[in-house]
């Protein structure tokens, strides 16, 4: 049962559970981009966000992938295992876009000849800063071990949603994904995957069908996020 708000992020609230070693996070409608800056509440949000993240968890958990998710209690609510967050943003970049491609001036839609993976600092006060390995474990962020396996997991993470959204006629540009640790210790795939932390383009237009929307004002933005679920729908709920 839902209990005190412990942490309000951006996009989500995270609750006590009444049962031990469990959480509940409520998706918001809320959506912000630059750090913060940009701010506004789309109608239907959370409640797609729920559902496309829901179904992306239940995918990778089949598939072997450890994760945070326990299950969906309603539109908006999740039960997931009560974490640490490990403080770093894990990137993954199939294609040019964003920040790569205005850091490294490579035109956006650019294959990649090497899947890039990147770790960013996870400190709103520093804008999130690009780090590497060695920083990571200057700063105590995580140890040589958590690395290797963020790492592993990471690249097959990947190639389970390469494939996964290869079947909705969707190519996969690039992604955030958090890892936590759980009471005992094991490191778990957690936070939401989503149109809000992925950048998706349909295979064909290249119409893109995430958050670049309503960072670059491009409209549209929950009927875009309605497409990404309703093609998941048609490819995994048989
Ligand atoms: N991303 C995210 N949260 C962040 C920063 C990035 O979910 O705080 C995602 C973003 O949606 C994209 C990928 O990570 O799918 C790479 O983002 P990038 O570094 O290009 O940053 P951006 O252009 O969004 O500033």
């Amino acid at each position: 049962m839902k209990q005190e708000l412990i942490y309000e992020g951006k996009a989500k609230q995270l609750y006590a559970s009444s049962n031990q070693g469990e959480v509940i996070i409520h998706y918001k409608d809320d959506a912000t981009a630059f750090n913060g800056i940009k701010k506004a509440s789309i109608e239907n949000k959370g409640i797609l966000n729920n559902a496309i993240s829901t179904r992306i968890y239940r995918y990778l958990g089949e598939h072997g992938i450890r994760t945070h998710y326990l299950e969906t209690l309603n539109e908006s609510d999740q039960r997931c295992l009560a974490v640490t967050i490990i403080p770093l943003e894990v990137i993954v970049r199939n294609v040019a876009a964003g920040s790569f491609s205005k850091r490294l001036q490579v035109e956006e839609g650019t294959p990649l000849q090497h899947v890039v993976f990147e770790l960013c600092y996870k400190n709103d006060d520093l804008g999130d800063p690009l780090i590497n390995d060695d920083h990571a474990l200057a700063l105590g962020i995580a140890t040589e071990a958590d690395l290797a396996q963020i790492r592993a997991m990471t690249f097959s993470i990947n190639q389970l949603l390469i494939q996964l959204f290869l079947q909705c006629s969707i190519e996969l540009i690039d992604f955030k994904i958090e890892f936590g640790k759980t009471a005992s210790g094991e490191l778990v795939l957690a936070d939401e995957i989503s149109p809000d932390s992925c950048r998706l383009w349909d295979m064909e237009s290249h119409e893109k069908l995430d958050k670049d929307r309503f960072r670059r004002d491009l409209g549209k933005v929950q009927e875009a996020y309605q497409e990404i679920l309703d093609r998941l729908i048609g490819v995994l709920d048989k």
